[in-house]
């Protein structure tokens, strides 16, 4: 199938400096990837080449167009969408269709660079990147959130992709680090965040820019996620042991660079949580920190089946989380929380028993009773301190005590010394988990085994959300809705 060249043109699109740019010009549909694409090479130096070559990671055959692009001009056809790419110079004297997936772009020199479309994640409009997007700033900390429209959109650097923000749940160390309140391994509050500070560390987005230097495997259009981690050595100790959220030269989303409280951002290509084209994006940001911590939680309790599992704050974003994957592994669980619709949510999920706390006068007599003698594992997903204190006294002879949320305040646990000795108790701590462990979490999420209980919300609800989080009433966890995904 040809079309006449005479196809009315719609307003081309210029990527790049005007001396090395590709000029795209858009006849049906939307200019895609291919434009972004392009747009990092130097057109001087490149020619675009057609012909059929083998096929590609088994996908379908991949067309690759041949011709001069001096003398004349390139098109690339996809479905109802035709790209034509010429340079600003030259006139276009023909138009031709390909199916292309793949556009092989030859240097002068021969070196080949080859550019791969993988169909399922191919955009059906033009990736639209810019300059300002909307953020949800906090220009000092504890002075509450401020809405700006006009904040800049990251540019990728080298081994970096731009991904769009769809979705980001709200975790209390957000509304805790905002606030200035957030306990640092020492007790003591962190305060030294990057301002303005922009949250976020549960996002879902779609890749939709690569920056130079990134692997070929790496596609435009992929799921990514958005976690607590941004960058690793991957030479410490930490990182050789696959435990690099606690590289020593680690960077955050939540103190050191912005976060998925905005709608566009960079990502380092070489430590990309890339996930499934068949995840919910909406109800995977969640497991990103909640998930990822609390199944590393219910992991540190060697937890097998038939062992009783005691979920502290069970209704809360972690609590729910933590609850499912303990019954993933088997495990007899009781839920501890506050009020009847919490207790009616947990039964639903599959826990043995409900302790209502607001209504129970001897938390720790109750779990003895129940479980007949303690707990094996007792895992605390409460941020308050009260919620810790006793929380090992409710273990059986050799259980564990797996800490998990982090109250704002120097808390401490009231446990006497005799009673962990003399019960060979273990304790633990959590701090998110690895990358692997962050994508087994996910996967239990994606097979169905494991639910989030999320409520959808709008971009600007997050300072009404961070007082309800504040409040303690929210079941489940919080998605913002983001950007709109294109
Ligand atoms: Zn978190
Ligand atoms: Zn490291």
């Amino acid at each position: 199938m040809h079309r006449r060249s005479q196809t009315r043109l719609r307003p081309p699109i210029r990527f790049g400096h005007p001396d090395k740019c590709w000029t795209i010009w858009r006849i049906g549909g939307e200019v895609g990837e291919i434009a972004s694409r392009l747009y990092e090479q130097p057109a001087r130096d490149y020619t675009i080449s057609t012909g059929r070559i083998k096929t590609f990671g088994g996908k379908d055959g991949i067309d690759v167009f041949r011709r001069d692009c001096y003398k004349r001009s390139n098109f690339i056809h996809r479905k109802d969408v035709v790209y034509k790419v010429v340079q600003p110079r030259y006139e276009e004297t023909s138009i031709r269709h390909l199916s292309a997936t793949t556009v092989s772009i030859r240097k002068h020199s021969s070196t080949h660079c080859r550019y791969i479309f993988p169909r399922p994640h191919f955009p059906s409009k033009m990736v639209n990147i810019p300059k300002t997007q909307t953020a949800a700033t906090v220009p000092k900390l504890g002075g509450g959130v401020v809405f700006v429209h006009d904040y800049p959109v990251p540019q990728p650097g080298h081994n970096e992709v731009l991904a769009k923000v769809l979705y980001s749940g709200v975790c209390q160390s957000d509304l805790h680090t905002q606030a200035g309140i957030a306990a640092s391994a020492q007790g003591t509050p962190i305060t030294n965040v990057k301002l303005p500070h922009v949250g976020g560390h549960e996002g879902i987005g779609r890749i939709i820019a690569l920056g130079p230097g990134v692997d070929e495997d790496i596609k435009v259009g992929t799921f990514v996620g958005i976690r607590f981690a941004s960058r690793i050595c991957r030479r410490c100790n930490f990182c050789l042991a696959g435990k690099e959220q606690h590289c020593i030269k680690s960077t955050n989303h939540l103190h050191h660079e912005d976060g998925s409280f905005q709608e566009y951002i960079a990502l380092d290509a070489g430590y990309l949580t890339l996930l499934p084209d068949d995840i919910d994006p909406v109800t995977t940001g969640p497991v990103l920190c909640a998930g990822l911590t609390t199944y590393k939680a219910v992991k540190n309790c060697n937890v097998s089946a038939g062992n009783s599992v005691v979920v502290v704050g069970a209704g809360g974003g972690l609590g729910h989380l933590a609850v499912q994957y303990a019954l993933a592994q088997g495990a007899i669980v009781y839920a501890v929380d506050g009020g009847g619709e919490k207790g009616e949510f947990l039964k639903s999920l599959g826990v043995t028993g409900y302790v209502d706390f607001t209504t129970t006068p001897n938390l720790i007599d109750k779990i003895h009773e129940i479980t007949n003698g303690g707990a094996d594992a007792v895992i605390v997903t409460a941020a308050n301190p009260k919620a810790f204190a006793q929380a090992a006294e409710m273990l059986a002879v050799g259980g564990t005590l797996s800490c998990v949320g982090i109250p704002a305040e120097r808390g401490y646990l009231e446990t006497p010394i005799s009673t962990i000795v003399i019960k060979g108790l273990h304790i633990t701590g959590n701090l998110v988990g690895s990358l692997k462990e962050c994508l087994e979490a996910v996967d239990l999420v994606r097979r169905g085994i494991v639910k989030p209980k999320v409520t959808v919300r709008p971009f600007e609800d997050l300072p009404k959300i961070y007082e309800e989080l504040e409040r303690g009433d929210v079941l489940g966890r919080i998605v913002l809705k983001i950007a709109k995904d294109e």
